[in-house]
């Protein structure tokens, strides 16, 4: 008897231990449901995770924890009946607050029998995961982001790639045509340099592609070197003269700045000021004005300032000139084309040689003026871009050509041939490596894309044989691809549309 009433108080004692324990719980809602389902107890955590005191809840049916779509579909009732059937059941869903909100619950009920086997009602055990599930679904976006984002960027890659590939045998055709233009009617003359600049603007707007994708990867880097930034203005004016001839613009150049040499991607910034041009004569009407002014602060920085009496832009886009895709309306697009690319990736290459750059317009009809501001370098020796001189080579080369596109095929062939070199030519892995193994060859210009194979197998099996030098041709520009063509073992490597004098200038120093 005394043992017996020892064990009584012992259990007594361990059940209001655990009740204690069970009540302190702050993180479950802890509580016991009679057979029907209505609430007997009520813990801490149960108080705050639902809002219920234990004095309102008590006595009440647990389906107010339901939402009404739930209780319609009689989901409380078959919780309890599958929790009695199977013993326990694990739940997740919305669940309701005392002041109507809702949560994402996950609830596990399980049945309480006694001895026989009776039902003597359910404990729950609800914790409150909607901070989880808010993170797991954030994660979610951020991976379907990134994916999307990266399947984007392989796109425009691949679709560069497409629309560089029939560029090359036209601008191809158009370089031997202008290298023959005597023989040719001279009415046709200023078409074949229409055809070649119109395919060059297009190789441009690809290139705008890939930078754009370059930036959003954080992969476009620059090469600094001392450039003399008059020389350079003077290359992008160059660039763009016959488009100002053409709509009779008045350009008035003042290069006052003193200080005009600057650490940059010569290459990077000439493309910055052509920008700028180019959007100053596109959007200034026929007959109209730009200027250009170059000076220096008192703090030694450079400034180019170019100004246009054209189209204007209202004061409320200017600042969002510079996010990608941002033209000032549909209108001007439609009138005079182009991406709403160039301002974007002007912005990040100055940004990249820690300059500014900034618009300003006194709005519709006003003009505009670009501005960009750099530091200064000690004048140096600056490196001079694009030397058009042509000569013939040195010295004839026997040069294989790879490449299966057939129309590329023949006009490059057609031209290194015209530039006075000995060219045989493949269209896939296989007949090159024969061409390699048969016979004497200086220089390899190899297409990286082949039906049975890629150029990269071709230098590499040939390397093995005898070193010769390697240009690859692609219509991939992305540093990735670089990368790989060196390793590979090329020693060169040009994006289609091939530029024919940079072709021509890696010839002449291979045969040097
Ligand atoms: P795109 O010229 O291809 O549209 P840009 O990024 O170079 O792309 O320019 C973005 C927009 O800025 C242009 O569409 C045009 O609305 C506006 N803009 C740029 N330069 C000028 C300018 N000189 N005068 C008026 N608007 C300009």
């Amino acid at each position: 008897m005394g043992d017996n009433g020892s064990i009584t108080s012992v259990l007594h004692q361990t059940a209001e231990q655990f009740h204690i324990l069970v009540d302190s719980v702050e993180e479950y809602a802890i509580y016991m449901l009679d057979p029907n389902g209505t609430v007997v107890t009520w813990n801490k955590g149960a108080q705050k995770i639902k809002g219920y005191m234990p004095g309102e809840i008590i006595g009440k049916n647990f389906a107010c924890f339901y939402t009404a779509e739930d209780v319609a579909a009689g989901k409380p009732q078959r919780n309890l009946s599958e929790a009695a059937r199977r013993g326990n059941i694990r739940d997740q869903g919305l669940r309701v607050r005392k002041d109507g909100s809702t949560f994402e619950a996950e609830v596990i009920l399980t049945a309480l029998r006694n001895d026989q086997g009776t039902l003597r009602g359910y404990s729950k055990v609800t914790r409150d995961i909607t901070d989880q599930i808010r993170s797991r679904e954030f994660e979610a976006e951020k991976i379907a982001a990134q994916k999307a984002s990266k399947a984007k960027d392989d796109f425009l890659a691949a679709l560069s790639h497409e629309l560089r590939t029939p560029l090359t045998p036209a601008l191809a055709a158009a370089t031997y045509l202008e290298e023959n233009a005597k023989k040719i009617p001279q009415e046709f003359v200023e078409d074949v340099q229409l055809i070649k600049r119109n395919v060059k603007l297009q190789a441009r707007l690809i290139d705008d592609l890939l930078d754009l994708t370059r930036i959003t990867r954080g992969r476009l880097r620059i090469d600094l070197e001392n450039c003399d930034a008059h020389i350079i203005i003077n290359n992008a004016i160059d660039i763009a003269s016959s488009a100002i001839a053409a709509k009779q613009l008045k350009l008035s150049t003042n290069l006052d700045a003193k200080q005009h040499h600057i650490l940059a991607d010569c290459i990077r910034l000439q493309q910055v000021f052509w920008n700028l041009i180019n959007n100053a004569v596109k959007f200034t009407h026929p007959s109209g004005q730009i200027t250009i002014h170059t000076f220096n602060d008192e703090a030694a920085r450079f400034h180019f300032e170019i100004t246009d009496n054209g189209i204007g832009i209202e004061p409320e886009r200017l600042a969002s000139l510079f996010t990608p895709f941002e033209q000032a309306d549909a209108s001007v697009t439609r009138q005079f084309g182009g991406l709403g690319l160039g301002l974007a990736i002007s912005k990040h290459l100055v940004d990249l040689h820690h300059g500014t750059i900034e618009a300003k317009s006194r709005g519709r009809s006003f003009g505009a003026i670009f501005s960009v501001t750099l530091d200064t370098a000690a004048k140096g020796d600056a490196t001079e871009l694009d030397s058009p001189g042509r000569s013939k080579p040195p010295k004839p080369l026997r040069v294989l050509l790879v490449e299966d596109h057939r129309d590329t095929r023949r006009m490059l062939s057609r031209l290194l041939t015209h530039f006075g070199h000995q060219v045989l030519t493949a269209d896939n892995v296989r007949s090159a490596l024969d061409i390699v193994g048969s016979g004497e060859i200086d220089v390899l210009v190899c297409d990286i894309g082949l039906p049975d194979g890629s150029g990269y197998e071709v230098v590499s099996q040939t390397r093995r044989a005898r070193p010769i030098k390697a240009v690859a041709l692609t219509g991939f520009g992305t540093e990735e691809d670089l990368r790989r063509s060196k390793e590979a073992g090329f020693d060169f490597h040009l994006v289609k549309p091939v530029d024919f004098h940079e072709l021509q200038t890696i010839l002449d120093k291979l045969a040097a």
